[in-house]
Parts: C-alpha cells; structure tokens; sequence
C-alpha cells in the first residue's frame, strides 16, 4: 500500500491516471493496471530479455509468446473474457492494438456516468483477474472458464456501485446487464 501511494502521488499528470485512480476503484486492481500501462508486469517477454529460462507460451491460449499486448488484448482467452466485458457495456467493437484499447478505455471511461463508471471499474477487474488467472494456472491452479472470469468482474464492484449515494440506474440497459437492478 506504502508503494501504491508513493505512485498515485509521484504521477499525477499521467494522462490515463483518472480512467486508472477512478472513484470507486479497487486499490489492488487499479495497481495491477497501473502496472499493465507501465508494461512493468514480469510477463514472459519481459522474463526472457532479463535472462531467465522460462516457457515463453502464454499460459491462457497455449499459442502465442506471452506479453503485455498479447496477455491483455490479442489472447483469444482474454478477448472472450473482454467482450464479454464489453457487451454487457452495450458496445460492439473492435480494437487494433492493445494501444487503441487503451485510447478507447480514456475515452469511454472518462467522466462520471454510470456507463463510464463500469467501463473504468471492469477494465481495472479485467486486468486483474487476467493477471490473477495467469498467474494462478502457473501455479498448477484449476483453471477458470471465461465466463467464470467474467462472473467475477461482474460481481466484484456490484456492491460498491450498489451503496453508492449519487449512482442511481432506473430503466438502465446497462444496470440490468451487470446486475445492478
Ligand atoms: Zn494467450
């Protein structure tokens, strides 16, 4: 937590810091994502250039070279689980690159609708529980289904939205598909 205040105060002009540092985020996912834009996650890609003897196949699709990019937008297991995401925002689109996620999340997440508010949160659940999924089945965990992945996302700030005073969702498409009415 010590590490995490000494980055939300040492950064304050990053561009994307409001869609990371939103109200309502979890600290320990918007670490993990904080981390994801940084691309200072110890991905596989990252591993090797450091020297390590590690299997550089993403753990989730057992395709491609694991690496940012790759484990957080191009993986067909993360685009499952991310269109999901995206869906349940009423949304169908399509992203070039991690990098034009990331433009579209700035935009999409930016100000204080309830639209805006999960587009912030669940990209932050999003990275998180990727990286925990990731890291999990390194560890010989059972693995998750995407949908599963997804169950978690959209459970995880049901109830901060909930208690929260000044969100209100009547007749929301939005509210309805996470659960939120
Ligand atoms: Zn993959």
């Amino acid at each position: 937590m010590i590490v995490w205040e000494v980055i939300r105060h040492k950064q304050p002009k990053v561009q994307w810091h409001r869609t990371v540092l939103g109200a309502l985020s979890i600290p320990k996912q918007s670490f993990i994502t904080w981390l994801v834009v940084l691309n200072r996650l110890p991905t596989k890609d990252r591993m090797l250039k450091w020297g390590c003897q590690v299997e550089a196949t993403c753990i989730l699709c057992g395709i491609e070279l694991e690496s940012r990019d790759h484990l957080f937008w191009a993986c067909s297991y993360s685009r499952r689980v991310w269109g999901m995401v995206v869906q349940a925002c009423g949304v169908q689109l399509l992203h070039n690159s991690w990098d034009d996620l990331l433009g579209w999340i700035q935009r999409a997440g930016k100000g204080k609708t309830l639209k805006a508010t999960i587009v912030r949160l669940a990209w932050n659940s999003f990275n998180y529980y990727v990286w925990m999924e990731r890291n999990g089945r390194l560890h010989q965990k059972e693995p998750k289904l995407d949908a599963e992945v997804f169950d978690l996302i959209k459970h995880d700030f049901k109830w901060r939205l909930l208690g929260c005073r000044r969100c209100s969702f009547p007749g929301s498409c939005i509210a309805e598909a996470w659960g939120l009415q």
